[in-house]
């Protein structure tokens, strides 16, 4: 637009109505989220700089794409191809919205449920999960290797094992003569059994280990089993030799210093034990494990398929990574 015709444009704003007002908004609004989408898309491209099918670096501008992003034309095999070309993006018709779902997703407040974001964008909530789903093999694959050093705090929290989704108590008493009654309790039992079920629940019970050092290096892992050896195994790897221990008195915990001659010290659960030595402590943990309930409690328990996704969005969105670095990465 030239100019003069935006001055003339702009003049025109003075003489809306409050419902064109409205209306106006809602139009920049959405220019603005797709814009930025584009930028964010593009900064991609600009980074790598090769072409995505041979690897060439020679290119040219070859027009946009239908959702007005630079689409160039490899030197080398003359195929085009824009930012997302071979992204895990790459195929979502709107990326515009899927970008505003992402920072939905890794902005500072907390994230909206599906339903919710799929109102305000008009999407299908079917849409939104998919997104997520793009959104946790993404951050998934782009692991963050934390190095940890000095004082390393180290526990566990448990999330209760979810077959949501999975159709088994519907299958059970669709034919209950030939399906058995699945395992384990569903979400009722809990609540209106309460304690007299707490027997043997453990074992529905899935372990997530926590790590925390001074220098806000953070880690959380999902564990096969609650077995003092399996705790070990994942430590073993995220402790190097002269860092000092702080976790409760588990078997894991105590063999693996013993075996690497770490100095450690053993931190209770109740008052007043918490706290071993002055700075031995391990509340970093603690308050992440106080993060992952408020983080996880909106979603109802998740299904167990799904919580390994879960788990690397809290620590992507603990680390604070920006969107556009996430799907840079991916
Ligand atoms: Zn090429």
């Amino acid at each position: 637009m030239l100019h003069h015709d935006i001055r003339r444009f702009l003049d025109a704003l003075d003489d809306l109505n409050p419902a064109q007002i409205e209306d106006a908004q809602t139009k920049i609004r959405d220019l603005r989220q797709k814009s930025e989408a584009i930028l964010e898309i593009e900064a991609r491209t600009k980074q790598e700089h090769k072409c995505p099918f041979c690897g060439d670096k020679r290119r040219q501008k070859w027009g946009r794409t239908r959702t007005k992003i630079q689409r160039y034309r490899c030197g080398g095999c003359q195929k085009t191809y824009s930012g997302r070309t071979g992204s895990a993006i790459g195929r979502i018709y709107r990326p515009d919205l899927f970008m505003v779902a992402l920072r939905d997703m890794l902005g500072a407040s907390a994230p909206q449920s599906v339903r919710k974001l799929a109102r305000e964008l008009k999407l299908n909530k079917y849409t939104i999960w998919r997104w997520r789903m793009i959104v946790f093999s993404i951050v998934g694959s782009s692991s963050v290797a934390a190095s940890f050093s000095g004082i390393i705090e180290a526990d566990e929290t448990y999330q209760r094992e979810s077959r949501k989704g999975s159709c088994e108590w519907v299958r059970h008493f669709a034919d209950p003569q030939n399906i058995p009654k699945p395992p384990r309790p569903r979400w009722e039992d809990f609540t209106t059994q309460g304690l007299k079920m707490m027997r043997g629940l453990s074992r529905w019970q899935l372990p997530i280990l926590t790590v925390a050092d001074r220098g806000g290096a953070r880690l959380f892992r999902r564990l096969p089993d609650r077995k003092g050896v399996t705790v070990e195994r994942a430590m073993k790897p995220l402790v190097p030799g002269d860092a000092v221990l702080c976790s409760d008195g588990g078997n894991g915990y105590r063999s693996l210093a013993a075996a690497y001659g770490l100095e450690h010290f053993v931190v209770g659960s109740k008052p007043g034990t918490r706290v071993a030595a002055g700075c031995y402590h391990i509340q970093n943990v603690n308050s992440l494990h106080a993060r992952y309930g408020k983080f996880i409690e909106p979603f109802c328990g998740p299904a167990t398929k799904n919580l390994n996704g879960y788990i690397r969005w809290l620590e992507v969105r603990t680390a604070g990574v920006r969107p556009a670095d996430a799907i840079r990465a991916s």
